[in-house]
């Protein structure tokens, strides 16, 4: 286990775009069974001012169009509704294979989901007030990474107090003296903390750096309240030797 295969998340997207015609794997956030898909006709987009007063220029492109839009999805399970707003840009698609024609596509990306879908399940056993800030960063993370990687760090102060309440001092220190007790939780829940320095002191935070905060907190649950066990402890390894992300420049 090295450097290059914490990069590897540096491919590991939770910030999926759709199209009109496509939309990724998102899980219901009503049920958190069904998949949801695009409601026919309820896809408005429009360019922005600053966008459309540059199609004059001399050297302007097609991919320097910059759309808002809003749009519902519905669960193919419950059919309840969850409403999205975001970005949009005209994206240039290369043919894959001799015979394909170019085409352009626009691709829009979702800022804010309504609920929030989940990012990971939380399971059934875990307490509410973890749950609750858990949701709280799955519905912040799409439009500020920083954000959300510390209410994630929010999460950890909580589950941290309910494994064991009498702990003081620093988030660190509380690390280190939980880590004789749970040994394993602990060392994830570290690279979650230096992860989130990082988000809070010099705005370093990638995606592939929350996503792996996200991991690390589901297999820490699933471990406490789900008896299921993960392996990312090599990863949170080289996140704790270099006190923060080996992803950031
Ligand atoms: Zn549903």
């Amino acid at each position: 286990m090295n450097e290059q295969q914490y990069l590897r998340y540096l491919s590991y997207r939770f910030i999926k775009p759709f199209h009109r015609s496509s939309t990724p794997d998102w899980k219901c956030p009503h049920c958190e069974n069904g998949l949801l898909s695009l409601r026919k006709d309820s896809l408005f987009y429009e360019e922005t001012p600053d966008s459309r007063s540059l199609h004059s220029h001399p050297d302007w492109e097609p991919d320097w169009i910059d759309y808002r839009f809003t749009a519902s999805f519905e669960c193919n399970k419950c059919t309840g509704i969850t409403f999205v707003c975001g970005i949009g840009n005209e994206t240039f698609y290369p043919a894959v294979e001799a015979g394909d024609e170019d085409f352009e596509d626009i691709e829009f990306i979702p800022k804010y989901f309504e609920p929030a879908i989940p990012l990971f399940a939380i399971p059934k056993g875990c307490p509410d007030s973890i749950g609750k800030i858990l949701k709280s960063a799955f519905s912040v993370a799409w439009a500020d990474l920083a954000s959300g990687c510390n209410r994630l760090r929010v999460a950890v102060e909580k589950l941290i107090f309910e494994l064991d309440p009498s702990l003081n001092g620093t988030l660190h220190q509380k690390l280190e003296v939980l880590s004789e007790s749970h040994r394993e939780p602990a060392h994830l829940l570290m690279a979650i903390k230096w992860l989130g320095n990082d988000a809070s002191h010099d705005g370093s935070l990638r995606e592939c750096d929350l996503a792996f905060g996200f991991r690390a907190m589901e297999s820490v649950l699933k471990d406490l309240y789900a008896n299921e066990r993960d392996e990312l402890r090599d990863l949170a390894s080289i996140v704790n030797a270099g006190r923060g992300s080996p992803a950031r420049t």
